[in-house]
């Protein structure tokens, strides 16, 4: 044995115990990745290791989802206009004044407990609808 193949099966080895770690890397951070995303990480990183590596990991850089959703539910309240309108208000919006869209009048937007009653009748309403 010469030294030649000597250093050709050190390479195969760092080369091997490289591509071991990436591929254990990729797994570990498709499970994170997928955690911080709502998702199952096991399933991803399941996925990942069984799609036939690294084509499991590509497939899920492709069509994994944008990150946490940071847009919570915006609730709209509904709030009577003089004219008989009424104007969608967001909840954030509670004490502040908007314009009627129909009629233009400046409307008071009630208090955020006062929404919120608003927005659980409304809940009511809807599903007996
Ligand atoms: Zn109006």
């Amino acid at each position: 044995m010469n030294s030649g193949s000597a250093i050709g099966l050190l390479l195969g080895g760092v080369l091997g115990l490289g591509l071991v770690f990436l591929f254990v890397g990729s797994i570990v951070w498709a499970f994170q990745d997928a955690e911080a995303r709502g998702k199952s990480g096991c399933l991803v990183a399941i996925l990942v290791a069984l799609l036939s590596w690294p084509l499991g990991l590509v497939a899920w850089l492709i069509f994994r989802p944008d990150g946490p959703k940071k847009r919570e539910n915006v609730r709209i309240a509904l709030i009577p206009c003089q004219c008989g309108k009424r104007i969608p208000v967001e909840e954030r919006m509670a004490g502040t004044r908007v314009t009627c869209p129909s009629c233009g009048t400046e409307v008071v937007v009630p208090e955020l407990s006062r929404l919120r009653l608003i927005l659980a009748e409304e809940g009511r309403l809807g599903h007996m609808a």
